[in-house]
């Protein structure tokens, strides 16, 4: 039978068997022989009215959809890591009127050796990325904030790696400018050492000065007046808050940095939680103790109590995190990794036992029936 006349054109001709065409077709269904699936998009040959205006609304709706996936604004703006603020890219407007009244006596695109890094100072070949006027290395690029410029600068000029937190300490003390926007900097013009716009002398002062810095900062692990920490009793840390909490005689209790971090997290700020049942505290201080987030659903042990709720009436606190609980329930302790281990063995050991008990009961149950043992 030959459906072919009531198939719509736009399906394209329908592969069928060389053995069925008539002698006259077959040269042709040579040619065409593994081409017969039609192009999605192909505007069809004879199409009616409406369907030509089904398929143009839906091509209408495809563009539609398309661009409303690039306009969409993301839900919460980008983190600057240097500040933790949100991070607001400047306007063009802003850009061009920072950028006013300072004249460029050249460009660095017409230099065909090397010029300054817009960041660093340091030369620049022709290869590296431009931008009006200026080229600036590929590694200069990704360090917008102050404290990554300190961190490059402290790398180049002194040779070692310092962290981010004292990078901006540092900052404080010693100003690490673009080089770009040094007063008589040109994009043309030769370049100089890498961060040699720094003062070496004053940056070195800085870095051996951190040690008082960051205990000015607070970054020191110190002690809290109001005792230690409510959750994990422990005697020195950083970032002590008052987040509500008492100690059994009412006198208020302390957070450390860790532990209202993971206060803040589980929506302690936004009253979920209650300050005064330490129950509602319990599966975020467990998490503090795990030192990971557990998944959903997951409870603390039954068992865990948190340093406030068991502590006696003078807290002395302990010099480890939850000192209080026997080391053998502490991760990181080599008790612990024991005890895992042990009970591992002992899960494996149950596993088998049952096993081999099976096995005897089936060998007792086959010489009941008569045939002896099976196996
Ligand atoms: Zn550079
Ligand atoms: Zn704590």
């Amino acid at each position: 039978m030959d459906f072919r006349p009531d198939t719509p054109k736009h399906f394209g001709p329908i592969p069928v068997r060389r053995e069925h065409l008539p002698a006259a077709h077959q040269g042709r269904a040579d040619q065409q022989k593994e081409t017969t699936v039609p192009r999605p998009n192909r505007k069809p040959k004879g199409e009616t009215v409406r369907q030509r205006e089904i398929r143009e609304g839906r091509e209408a709706n495809r563009r539609k959809r398309r661009s409303a996936r690039i306009t969409l604004a993301p839900d919460s703006p980008p983190i600057d890591p240097g500040t933790g603020k949100p991070y607001r890219p400047m306007s063009r407007a802003e850009v061009m009127a920072a950028m006013e009244g300072r004249a460029w006596a050249g460009d660095a695109a017409d230099v065909k050796t090397f010029t300054p890094c817009s960041r660093c100072g340091g030369p620049c070949g022709t290869s590296a990325p431009y931008s009006q006027p200026w080229r600036t290395h590929r590694a200069c690029r990704s360090g917008t904030t102050i404290q990554s410029r300190v961190r490059a600068a402290v790398a180049e000029l002194l040779g070692f790696e310092i962290g981010f937190s004292d990078a901006g300490l540092i900052a404080t003390q010693v100003a690490v400018a673009n080089f770009r926007d040094l007063l008589d900097a040109q994009p043309h013009t030769e370049p100089e050492r890498a961060w040699g716009h720094v003062n070496k002398r004053k940056l070195r002062k800085a870095v051996e000065a951190l040690p008082a810095l960051r205990s000015e900062a607070g970054l020191n692990p110190h002690p809290c007046a109001s005792g230690p920490c409510a959750w994990c009793s422990i005697r020195l840390a950083t970032g002590w808050v008052n987040e509500g909490m008492k100690w059994a005689d009412g006198s208020p209790a302390p957070l450390c940095g860790t532990c209202s971090a993971q206060w803040v997290r589980r929506g302690g700020l936004s009253g979920r939680l209650s300050k005064t049942f330490y129950e509602d505290q319990r599966g975020p201080g467990y998490n503090v103790l795990l030192g990971y987030d557990q998944p959903m659903g997951n409870g603390p042990d039954p068992a865990f109590r948190l340093y406030a709720e068991v502590a006696p009436a003078d807290h002395p606190g302990y010099d480890e995190r939850f000192g209080y609980i026997a080391a053998p329930m502490r991760p990181g302790t080599p008790e612990h990794a024991e005890r895992i281990e042990r009970e591992r063995a002992e899960a494996l050991a149950r596993v088998e036992q049952r096993r081999a008990d099976q096995a005897k009961a089936v060998r007792v149950r086959a010489e009941i029936w008569g045939y002896g043992a099976t196996q």
